[in-house]
């Protein structure tokens, strides 16, 4: 065990404040921790003599006698070396704890720390046109408020919690585990720092209700499937000064019969007649807003899109929408009369007699498309 003058070691005056020999040996503990030192005796050995040093001079008995009598004056009921690790880091964990705060009530004043509210959630089904026009919905949350006969105490009106003996109203009692002493919840007061010794009737002590908070929330039109809105604060309460937790509002989107999502495109699927699609025709799609008119060009072939220009679904927050996907399914027509049929038949010998049938040529089709016809 080293003899070096305590006082040496810590780089202090013999006049040092208690304030000063705990700022000495911090710095010197964190400069020479063996996490920071590893594998460096040097070091090792330093990090030791600084903390037993600390160890007595943070004492006014032992501190005392060190002044007059030396590492003499120790003997065997004074300092007398530390007797494995976990003194050492007992010692570090409690001045640590004191400047960073884990074992920190000291260092924040009394009382137990403030505790942000819990987030909640809550899950809303709209339907796909709501949800493409944006609508204002009464959301019930259930949540819990302060208990306005206590006004959050939880002692009863008239009464005050008292400070918590078993741990001076700091909300947290210390404990050794491992290498460390580590702070934890006081399990007198729970680590509130406080007693109640006459609950309120109301809320049995427990300073907060449960209660059903109507809100109202404005889901922005376009919102997709699963989307969550944010909205800060209207979580539950926080404890001690804590701000409360925030809400999230997951968004559900049924589905339509009648429209499909592509991004922000809408997608309609229409069956039309052979004979329309052969000579063209005007055809009315159904829209978000109702009913628009379409040209469909002569020739028009089964599965072919086509656009109706910013008729799709909004951008939430974005003044642009996106389009809406006209596909069209060209039907072939089953139950004949006998007048169709004799005319279709008329049809197929101005054909010259050739029905079509010929083997899709796949190449040709995706040369088209690359060429973008
Ligand atoms: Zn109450
Ligand atoms: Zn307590």
């Amino acid at each position: 065990m080293s003899k070096a003058d305590y006082y040496d070691v810590l780089g202090v005056s013999r006049e040092a404040t208690e304030d000063e020999i705990k700022k000495a040996y911090r710095q010197l503990a964190f400069k020479y921790h063996p996490d920071r030192n590893p594998g460096d005796p040097e070091s090792e050995a330093k990090f030791k003599e600084a903390a037993e040093a600390y160890e007595v001079l943070r004492d006014p008995q032992k501190r005392a006698r060190f002044d007059r009598f030396g590492h003499q004056g120790l003997g065997d009921t004074g300092f007398g070396g530390f007797s494995n690790a976990e003194d050492i880091f007992s010692t570090f964990s409690d001045i640590f704890g004191e400047f960073f705060g884990f074992a920190g009530a000291g260092a924040r004043g009394r009382g137990p720390r403030p505790q942000p509210g819990s987030d909640l959630r809550y899950d809303l089904r709209v339907s796909f046109r709501d949800a493409a026009k944006g609508t204002e919905v009464n959301l019930k949350i259930p949540k819990h408020v302060p208990c306005p006969d206590c006004e959050g105490t939880g002692a009863a009106p008239g009464t005050k919690p008292e400070t918590c003996r078993q741990c001076g109203g700091m909300g947290q009692v210390h404990q050794s585990q491992g290498f460390f002493r580590i702070a934890v919840a006081c399990p007198v007061c729970r680590g509130e720092g406080t007693v109640v010794a006459s609950p309120c009737p109301r809320c049995k002590g427990r300073a907060l209700l449960q209660d059903v908070r109507e809100l109202k929330v404005r889901i922005p039109a376009g919102v997709d499937d699963g989307s969550r809105l944010r909205l800060r604060g209207e979580g539950e309460p926080g404890m001690h000064g804590g701000p409360p937790g925030d809400l999230y509002v997951v968004v559900y989107v049924e589905e339509d019969k009648t429209f499909r999502r592509q991004g922000q495109d809408l997608v309609v699927t229409l069956d039309i007649g052979m004979v329309q699609a052969s000579l063209g025709d005007k055809i009315k799609v159904p829209t978000l807003e109702g009913e628009e008119t379409m040209d469909i060009p002569k020739g028009t072939q089964s599965g072919e899109v086509f656009s109706l220009r910013g008729m799709g679904l909004p951008h939430p927050g974005r003044n642009q929408r996106g389009d809406l996907l006209v596909e069209v399914i060209v039907h072939t027509p089953k139950n004949l009369s006998k007048k169709q049929e004799e005319l279709l038949r008329e049809f197929l010998e101005l054909e010259n007699g050739k029905p079509l049938n010929k083997v899709k040529d796949f190449f040709k089709k995706a040369k088209d498309k690359a060429m973008g016809s």
